[in-house]
């Protein structure tokens, strides 16, 4: 198969405006911390540091939660639903007008491909508060009865995998259900929300209605614990979950979990399998892998498995891996040191307990946090590379002989956030489907995303569901 060289095609960087240090986004304002505390923020691809960012101790989280407050009682609460969705419509606009910013900023701070912050991100970003705007005025026909209203002040935690759009899912929906919000970032990658900060400037939010404080887990559960909230929405790890259902267990703040996953990826015997090792490829090796519904258990027919694996390593030996600014790049940085340390000593892991580890000749930068694309065979079921979550580029690959095996393989996991069936034959799909345990379930393709369509986990990866009309119930006195 012939592989062609690509001559560099970097993005430029010149379009973004880094700032060498950030506030805290209170009331409407950008403010300094309370006790002037501050964490660097990294580019992963080169160990540089971006810029300076304000850590937000419990002092400032309860003038966030004040100001929030303030709004829901005000403004934000008095307003007339179709003018909400004017400000959600307007942040949706300015989002497309300012597309390129944001997705070399997101590139530089996370590390993912340019192709990818570009052509996913910060799209969907902006499709989710175009759809959510048009909810605003039409709450009362989403089915959760005639007069459903607002639950107050809403604290999000979100995780670093993709910044802006996690903030999108978080914020668009609360908004439009009439909820004014705490917004905590990770603190690897705060500068797209600080940017989304300055939007809402730019869009005339009202003061409060969304306040932006930034820090690391001391910050998070800080919001968490602050009391003063009537709804509490988190993504990331399901240790944290956990920690955090401990934390509200017993108060009256509503909580919806979106956390951890081990999604099963099915290939039946009569799949198409070239098609399935793109889904393959875009299920495990997209955003680093560093995607809570990411395909990292492939679970292939016995009788298919030889010349699928065959197809599915030739196609990574074409995967590029280096500068997430360069168009071309497939694979970009682990986000963080120590997300690569987790990666590097799961897959020590794969080869200690004695599966078989095949990654392609894949040279990488000298400087930054990479790992190489990476798939492990003879893997069982007990290895700690099929039951844990490695959230990097690693692909555990199991086999099954009968339908039943597969679904058994695949529901045997704490998690269920996703899975996805490759068959040519719909009723085979329709059968898998119904008795995989996951949230999710694509059928020939892999990790699909429409603000119209809602997304949820069973089991460990958490309660509640985002995205759609569904969306807005975690929002709503309903
Ligand atoms: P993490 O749980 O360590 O951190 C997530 C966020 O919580 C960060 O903002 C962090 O600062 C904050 N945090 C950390 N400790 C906290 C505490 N004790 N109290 C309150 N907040 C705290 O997870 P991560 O490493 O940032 O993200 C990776 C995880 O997120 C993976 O497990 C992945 O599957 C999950 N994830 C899930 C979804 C989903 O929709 N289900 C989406 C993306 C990521």
């Amino acid at each position: 198969m012939p592989v062609f060289d690509y001559a560099p095609a970097p993005e430029s960087r010149d379009i973004v405006a880094l700032r060498p240090g950030y506030g805290l986004f209170v009331d409407g304002a950008f403010t300094e911390p309370a006790d002037g505390g501050t964490f660097k923020t990294v580019n992963p691809a080169t160990e540089e540091v971006l810029a300076e960012v304000a850590e937000a101790g419990p002092a400032d989280v309860d003038r966030a939660v004040a100001a929030a407050r303030r709004a829901f009682d005000g403004v934000w609460g008095r307003m007339r639903p179709a003018e909400r969705a004017k400000y959600l419509f307007r942040v949706a606009r300015v989002l497309q007008e300012r597309a390129r910013e944001f997705a070399v900023l997101e590139s530089l701070d996370n590390g993912k491909p340019i192709r990818e912050s570009r052509d996913v991100d910060v799209p969907l970003a902006a499709a989710h508060f175009f759809y959510y705007a048009g909810w605003a005025d039409k709450l009362r026909w989403a089915g959760f009865g005639g007069d459903p209203r607002p639950l107050g002040v809403a604290g999000q935690v979100i995780p670093w995998n993709f910044p802006l759009l996690m903030a999108a899912w978080k914020l668009a929906p609360a908004l439009a259900a009439g909820n004014t919000c705490v917004l905590k970032p990770a603190e690897t990658t705060p500068l797209s929300a600080l940017l989304l900060a300055e939007v809402l400037q730019q869009v005339d939010l009202p003061p409060g209605v969304v306040n932006i404080v930034t820090g690391a887990g001391g910050t998070g559960r800080a919001l968490v614990a602050h009391g003063g909230l009537d709804k509490v929405a988190f993504t990331g790890s399901t240790e944290v979950g956990k920690q955090i259902q401990r934390t509200l267990a017993g108060t009256r703040t509503k909580l919806t979990l979106e956390l951890g996953g081990k999604a099963a990826n099915i290939v039946f015997d009569d799949a198409p399998l070239d098609q399935a090792v793109e889904g393959i490829v875009n299920g495990i090796f997209f955003n680093q892998g560093h995607v809570c519904c990411a395909g990292s258990r492939l679970l292939v027919q016995e009788s298919v498995a030889e010349p699928l694996l065959e197809r599915l390593k030739q196609r990574l030996a074409t995967l590029r891996l280096g500068d997430p600014l360069d168009k071309n790049t497939d694979i970009g940085a682990v986000n963080s040191a120590a997300q690569l340390e987790r990666i590097t000593e799961l897959a020590a892991s794969g080869d200690a307990e004695g599966a078989v580890r095949w990654q392609p000749e894949c040279p990488l930068p000298d400087r930054g946090w990479w790992f190489p694309p990476t798939l492990f065979t003879g893997v069982s079921q007990s290895h700690r590379i099929a039951r844990e979550e490695i959230f990097g580029p690693v692909l555990s690959v199991l086999t099954f002989r009968t339908p039943d095996e597969a679904v058994v393989k695949a529901n045997n996991t704490p998690y269920g956030l996703s899975a996805g069936v490759w068959s040519e034959k719909g009723s085979r799909i329709l059968w898998t489907a119904q008795r995989l345990r996951a949230g999710v379930v694509w059928a020939n393709t892999f990790n699909r995303f429409d603000p119209a369509s809602p997304f949820g986990g069973y089991k460990e990866s958490g309660f509640g569901r985002e995205g759609g009309r569904h969306g807005l119930e975690a929002y709503l006195d309903a």
